[in-house]
């Protein structure tokens, strides 16, 4: 059986991290599985890429199809045709897409128009924003896929009620959590931690990159100018997504606590994570990650496709409305945060479940 596995920006990585952990398994215990690991290359900046791979032993890709940049449309248009091309001289028995980024949609779509079966890993999870180009990769990828992997009850009835049999739909935890689970005993340290002189629980962590916070610079920089005004004069690290970037140069903010860096290595990123007074910030990973770790975390937007981490973690969703950031950071100083639970399944194993599913279904 050969699967394909695709993986193309940032959290796609730390996703297929412990599934390949997981498929080499079977393959060390006899089962007749190869696998291939599909780099669309829509992430391909060190620090968005190779840095993981690296870190999180993930072997090198069996090709990279070097489709970064452009447009949602043109980028999907040459991982598709990539795709394409690439499936044509080999098929492949199993396609698995994880998470919501445009080289999950693209490969679906393609994988699909040859038949072959795609499993999506992470399925269901919706914010029912239609302006998030995320929420369109997901109900695209959702509505042809063959298996669904959830990771929360939540989403799974968000496929049933789309009409998804619900024999193929399987919950069974979070691989985010598995990376992280694995990889918590080798956090470390970043260089930033000393040049800053940062203490447990005094600083804030800050990450921005959803288009509705930092497309419009005027807005991020009242975002940005507010969190500082509210911080209690501790340290803001601000590791800076490349579309950040973008946004950040036109802009001139500059604050004595406000301090960017490159965008960290997971172990750093998340060595900082485990240690901040607080997290804010738009990302979905991130807020699953601040959940198991019980550290306080604000995300900055309308919507979240992981309620769970509200309901039941630390997370709170306090809207793109600037006048929130003082009274939730007013509330997180005195002391007063929930205190979160750690959602079912996400126990570090989610991996291991899925390959025994699949390999139990098609070998
Ligand atoms: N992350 C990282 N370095 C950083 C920022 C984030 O390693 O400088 C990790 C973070 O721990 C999480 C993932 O990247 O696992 C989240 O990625 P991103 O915010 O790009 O995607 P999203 O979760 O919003 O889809």
């Amino acid at each position: 059986m050969i699967i394909d596995l695709i993986a193309g920006a940032r959290p796609n990585f730390i996703k297929i991290a412990p599934l390949i952990r997981a498929i080499q398994k079977h393959i060390d215990s006899g089962v007749n599985i190869k696998y291939r690991l599909v780099h669309t290359g829509q992430h391909y900046d060190n620090n968005m890429s190779s840095q993981f791979f690296r870190e999180l032993n993930i072997p090198d890709p069996y090709v990279n199809f070097g489709a970064g940049g452009g447009t949602q449309a043109s980028q999907t248009a040459s991982i598709m045709i990539a795709y394409e091309e690439f499936l044509q001289k080999e098929k492949c028995d199993l396609c698995i897409v994880v998470g919501d980024v445009t080289s999950t949609m693209a490969c679906t779509i393609v994988a699909k128009k040859l038949n072959i079966k795609v499993a999506h890993v992470e399925a269901g999870i919706r914010s029912h924003d239609m302006t998030m180009p995320e929420e369109i990769n997901r109900m695209v990828t959702d509505s042809i896929s063959d298996y669904f992997f959830t990771t929360s009850e939540l989403a799974s009835n968000n496929l049933i009620r789309d009409g998804i049999n619900e024999s193929n739909i399987h919950f069974v935890g979070n691989v985010m959590i598995d990376t992280l689970n694995h990889f918590k005993p080798k956090f470390k340290k970043p260089q930033i931690w000393e040049q800053l002189d940062l203490k447990e629980k005094e600083y804030i962590l800050l990450t921005l990159h959803r288009p509705s916070n930092v497309d419009d610079a005027n807005k991020f920089k009242l975002a940005l100018e507010e969190i500082c005004s509210n911080s209690r004069d501790i340290p803001i690290v601000f590791p800076v997504h490349p579309r950040t970037l973008k946004t950040l140069k036109e802009l001139n903010v500059a604050h004595k606590n406000l301090h960017f860096t490159e965008p960290m290595g997971y172990l750093e990123f998340n060595f900082l994570t485990k240690n901040a007074k607080v997290v804010i910030t738009d990302s979905g990973g991130i807020t699953e990650e601040t959940t198991v770790m019980n550290v306080p975390c604000i995300t900055f937007r309308d919507s979240t496709e992981r309620p769970e981490t509200v309901a039941i973690g630390t997370n709170e969703l306090i809207g793109i409305d600037v006048s929130a950031i003082k009274p939730t950071l007013d509330k997180l100083f005195e002391g007063n945060w929930k205190k979160g639970g750690i959602p079912a399944m996400w126990d570090g194993k989610t991996s291991e479940r899925i390959i025994d599913i699949l390999v139990n279904e098609l070998g």
